[in-house]
């Protein structure tokens, strides 16, 4: 039952990404070029909430494996991602001895 069907299958948008990042996804991702921004109705890929419109939104190309993925932060959150993946000098947990 071979027929040319145009409908019936539909793809999804490149933009579009199914599952959210695993926290862990997030921690390997390299932080690349970021931009400020208005939200742009995309939630945030680290606490999962919407980014309103009316409120800044971060954008971050960050690389994941061989993969470049464009990732929506609050500004509070970015930090957040930032230090949960690369712990400021001075805090870092003393190395066991
Ligand atoms: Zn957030």
């Amino acid at each position: 039952m071979i027929g040319s069907q145009p409908a019936g299958h539909q793809e999804p948008a490149p933009e579009q990404r199914s599952g959210r990042l695993s926290v862990a996804a997030l921690r390997s991702a390299i932080p690349g070029r970021m931009w400020g921004g208005k939200g742009c109705g995309a939630p945030c890929d680290y606490c999962r909430v919407l980014v309103s419109p009316d409120e800044i939104e971060y954008e971050v190309e960050a690389r994941l494996e061989a993969e470049t993925l464009m990732l929506h932060f609050h500004p509070r959150c970015y930090d957040a991602w930032r230090t949960s993946r690369d712990p400021p000098p001075g805090e870092e947990p003393a190395p066991g001895k």
